[in-house]
């Protein structure tokens, strides 16, 4: 089974238990409204040899992934993250210093974002380090932004630049870790303030983090929110260091994607740019008719390119 396999046949397993109030599976947080206010959680996992090599990264950065990826969930859905949980399994060989600098490394960006630490659980591995952070957030309820809000004639825009975390991958494996493209991919920087910003902004309508790649996540938004999409592929963001392919597939660059109402994007452009001194790109818009199609010259063109999918 594959993971969106599992995924979809959990969410149909336990349909017929009472949801409390909660949004179910499938955005980036789970959603509990409470009052005119929500609150918002997100976990993920990190396992050893899956998605770090411990020798390829330092403790003390992978510290700072382990909270940034969940960070990055939170703010796509427009919320601010308030706290954190930490569940780590450590092998006796990480479990003096290593385990010391890793705490450093999360610290640091929790104190960055003024996130507490407020709980978890640890625990001996036989072999491999073994990570799950879980972010809570809060939002008032009409902030915050799902992935099903996508219209037909919405521009599509992503908050920053692509590619880089999958070409510092690229470099890592090839045995040069100190590329600019290899610290990016080591030390991701949620979009905190700008998901915050952008959640409340009523033009804004669907949103999610980009984590498997463009070509993969924006499917996500196209499928819940029943329409599809036209990309041009001369206006996909490409960060230095990497090329087109691994802008548009390449995953965890964790850069907001959202989709806004064609009118007024100009101010929110503007307004953004203002504000965080980096671009909104606009990268395609929403169709009524269902798929995503690339465009080249204005023109389609098939590619069969696909997100990369980090277990
Ligand atoms: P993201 O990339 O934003 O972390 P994922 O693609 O990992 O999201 O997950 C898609 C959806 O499936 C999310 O809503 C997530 O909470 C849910 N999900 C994934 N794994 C599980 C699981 N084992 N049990 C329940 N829900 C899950
Ligand atoms: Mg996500």
């Amino acid at each position: 089974m594959t993971e969106f396999g599992f995924i979809d046949h959990i969410r149909r397993r336990f349909a017929d238990l009472p949801d409390q109030g909660f949004e179910g599976i499938g955005d980036d947080c789970a959603v509990l409204p409470l009052g005119g206010e929500a609150l918002v959680f997100t976990s993920d996992l990190l396992t050893e040899g899956v998605h770090f090599l411990r020798h390829a990264t330092s403790a003390r950065e992978l510290g700072g992934k382990s909270l940034a990826v969940n960070l990055s969930d939170v703010a796509a859905m427009g919320a601010r993250p308030v706290a954190t949980l930490l569940s780590i399994a450590l092998p006796p060989d990480a479990s003096g210093v290593w385990a010391e600098e890793f705490m450093e490394g999360y610290r640091e960006l929790s104190a960055r974002f003024g996130t507490p630490l407020v709980g978890g659980d640890t625990t001996r591995s036989e072999s491999g380090v073994t990570i799950n952070v879980t972010a809570i957030g809060r939002s008032p309820l009409t902030h915050l932004k799902r992935r099903r809000d996508a219209r037909p004639d919405d521009v599509i825009f992503v908050a920053g630049e692509l590619g880089a975390s999958g070409a510092g991958l690229r470099d890592l494996l090839a045995g040069h870790p100190d590329t600019p493209p290899a610290r990016i991919h080591r030390n991701p920087l949620p979009q905190v303030d700008e998901g915050i910003w952008l959640g409340g902004r009523p033009e804004v309508h669907a949103m999610m983090d980009l984590s498997d790649g463009l070509a993969s996540d924006l499917r996500h938004i196209l499928d819940e929110s029943d329409c599809g999409a036209e990309v041009e592929l001369e206006r996909i963001p490409v960060a230095a260091g990497a090329d087109l392919r691994t802008a548009a597939c390449g995953g965890e660059d964790y850069k907001l994607l959202f989709t806004a109402a064609p009118t007024a994007t100009r101010q929110l452009e503007e307004e953004f740019l203002a504000r965080f001194g980096t671009p909104l790109h606009r990268i395609g818009r929403i169709t009524e008719r269902a798929g995503l199609t690339w465009l080249q010259a204005g023109s389609p063109v098939q590619l069969d390119w696909q997100g990369f999918t980090h277990y």
